[in-house]
């Protein structure tokens, strides 16, 4: 039964998603069946946290959009999100779900808090940080970067980051009252687990974004960028480790933000 509520669940979100256009097609069914595993294997806490991420990413995505347009041919961060961005964001979290189910225990609990926290953080940290006039600043030199770009931190960046992972924490203590079954935890320490692991993980996103991370240089208009391709050309590899790709940055990052929200929940 959890299964089926879980598939039409996943479909009838999923699929509006699709329909609004913040989804492709090979992201809608990579959603599809994240939603199904979440809601199927889990519950509506593990259901409703990504939901959150999902829905509260999406609408901030679409704050002036058309200023964002250059910015996503240039990183391939925000607006209509394909198979391997759902996964990037949401493939940790159902992991976790999976070794739940398996073999529950309370650590996987918060570590899919932190995973949660730090994939909110950092996308509200980016769209609420590409609409900021003051330029970014990188994390490590201070030097002014181009807005969007890997390694940036600015104010609205930081306090969205903030807010993003401090919803999530809120949210999972609601949550764990509407799923049967699950142990009470105090609200103050899931909301200090999201605020620090969505704080962690988006810092780490950064400092891997200003080091290791690859980044190609476009032969045509010069710029750094993320992606492969650029101004319809393929771009050329400029700086970092050629594994260290946008999604090897996620991964890491989520389970550094994860690990902080662990760590918060052993000591407090
Ligand atoms: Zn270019």
């Amino acid at each position: 039964m959890q299964w089926v509520i879980g598939v039409f669940g996943a479909l009838f979100v999923a699929g509006a998603a699709y329909l609004k256009g913040s989804l492709s097609l090979s992201g809608m069914l990579a959603a599809v069946l994240m939603g199904t595993v979440y809601f199927g294997a889990g519950n509506a806490f593990w259901f409703g946290i990504l939901l959150l991420f999902f829905i509260s990413s999406s609408l901030l995505s679409r704050l002036r959009a058309e200023h964002k347009e250059e910015l996503e041919r240039s990183y391939a961060k925000t607006g209509r999100r394909d198979a391997g961005q759902v996964f990037a964001n949401g493939g940790l979290g159902m992991l976790l779900v999976l070794l739940n189910a398996v073999y529950p225990l309370p650590a996987w609990e918060l570590l899919f808090v932190g995973v949660m926290a730090t994939v909110t953080a950092d996308t509200w940290a980016t769209e609420c940080g590409t609409l900021s006039r003051k330029p970014p600043r990188s994390i490590l030199s201070g030097k002014i970067l181009p807005t969007g770009a890997s390694g940036g931190v600015s104010l609205p960046g930081t306090l969205a980051a903030a807010a993003g992972g401090l919803l999530i924490g809120i949210a999972s203590w609601l949550l764990r009252q509407l799923s049967p079954g699950m142990a009470v935890q105090p609200l103050i320490i899931l909301a200090a687990a999201g605020l620090v692991g969505g704080l962690v993980g988006a810092f780490a996103d950064s400092l891997l974004g200003a080091t290791v991370q690859q980044m190609n240089r476009c032969a045509v208009c010069g710029r750094e960028v993320e992606s492969a391709v650029h101004c319809g050309q393929p771009a050329a590899h400029a700086r970092g480790w050629r594994w260290m790709t946008n999604d090897a940055v996620n991964a890491i990052s989520s389970i550094a933000g994860g690990a902080a929200a662990l760590l918060i929940g052993g000591l407090m």
